[in-house]
């Protein structure tokens, strides 16, 4: 399986203001090359063949990080007829996207201008513990703890199976789903906020490298564990507080890095 964070910056990265990272603002997994989690960036990306090649794209939850750039991916790779993209998201997700953005003002509504003959778009709601089969790969959502509801997901291409829990603070069940799946090879995980902002971090469902820490012990066995999700101008500060916790496995995403698994 290959899974690519995209990059969703413009421009040359600012030295020094991450550590000559490249800030991490949207979100936007490529899985292979038909697959997509989230559309923060995926509208964005240069190559448009890339954007044509995505058939499927699960949203994990509605904040604007992880749908940025849906309504222009979906203008992008629109063509006269009945093929389309897949739009998987949870059914409130999609009336969500449909009233606050697909609503012929913020953009055209593209649920309803799509017809069995000419489609912009198909929906599909998706459910927690409901997997689904697409591209070969088996897409499994999962409840996390979010300060909305959003769902984790587990791919799995019959070999690998790598955990993409989203935005979450601490949570269990997403675990226990994991603690089964002997060919897990790696989760991206996300850590948003410093120790500094802890109590922030828990009352918007999101973790710092504290409670980064203590769901790495929730699983019990090793895996790579991929760091995501840094807010850019927290970045440097939560680098240094993982680098001090010296955690096994646990390394930094890079976004625009095609990751084998
Ligand atoms: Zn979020
Ligand atoms: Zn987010």
């Amino acid at each position: 399986m290959r899974v690519e964070l995209l990059p969703s910056c413009v421009g040359a990265t600012a030295a020094g203001a991450s550590g000559g990272e490249s800030p991490q603002f949207l979100v936007s997994y490529l899985i292979n090359s038909e697959v997509v989690i989230d559309a923060g960036s995926i509208g964005f990306l240069a190559d448009l063949d890339r954007q044509r090649q995505v058939r499927h794209v699960v949203i994990t939850h509605e904040h604007i990080d992880h749908i940025a750039s849906l309504p222009i991916l979906l203008e992008n790779v629109y063509e006269p007829g009945p093929g389309s993209v897949e739009l998987l998201a949870a059914g409130d997700v999609l009336t969500f996207l449909k009233r606050d953005i697909f609503n012929g003002r913020v953009w055209p509504d593209f649920f309803d201008l799509s017809t069995d003959e000419d489609a912009f778009l198909h929906a599909t709601p998706i459910a927690a513990g409901e997997p689904l089969q697409r591209a070969g790969l088996t897409i499994t959502p999962l409840a996390v703890d979010h300060c909305v509801d959003t769902l984790g997901l587990v791919i799995d291409d019959g070999q690998t199976a790598v955990a993409f829990p989203s935005d979450t603070g601490p949570t269990e069940n997403f675990w226990q789903h994991l603690a089964a799946l002997p060919r897990l090879a790696a989760v991206f995980l996300e850590v948003s906020f410093p120790n500094a902002r802890r109590e922030l971090a828990a009352h918007t469902g999101h973790h710092c490298p504290a409670t980064f820490a203590q769901e790495v012990c929730k699983l019990s066995r090793p895996v790579r564990w991929i760091v995501v999700h840094r807010k850019a101008r927290y970045a440097d500060e939560i680098r240094r507080e993982l680098d001090a916790l010296d955690l096994p496995g646990v390394e930094l995403v890079e976004p625009g890095r095609r990751y084998l698994f």
